[in-house]
């Protein structure tokens, strides 16, 4: 079983406030996310309610909706 350690898990806050400067850079409310497996990025996805004109469209949900798209046999 893979764990992370807190190297990884700065990496990966690290990249989840990247998305969240994206959004902010579009006027979006500045959220980002990402969700890891197996130490890896499965998805990820930041605001873009505004964009989309979509108000499910927060960076949370697109994230698990990468996630959806993808076959987790993809990742191993
Ligand atoms: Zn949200």
């Amino acid at each position: 079983m893979i764990t992370l350690d807190e190297k990884n898990d700065h990496y990966f806050m690290q990249r989840a406030y990247e998305l969240a400067q994206k959004a902010e850079n579009i006027d979006e409310i500045p959220v980002g996310a990402v969700v890891v497996y197996q130490g890896k990025i499965i998805g990820e996805g930041y605001n873009q309610s505004i964009l989309n004109n979509d108000p499910s469209a927060h960076a949370e949900m697109l994230a698990i909706r990468q996630v959806k798209g993808n076959s987790l046999t993809i990742i191993d």
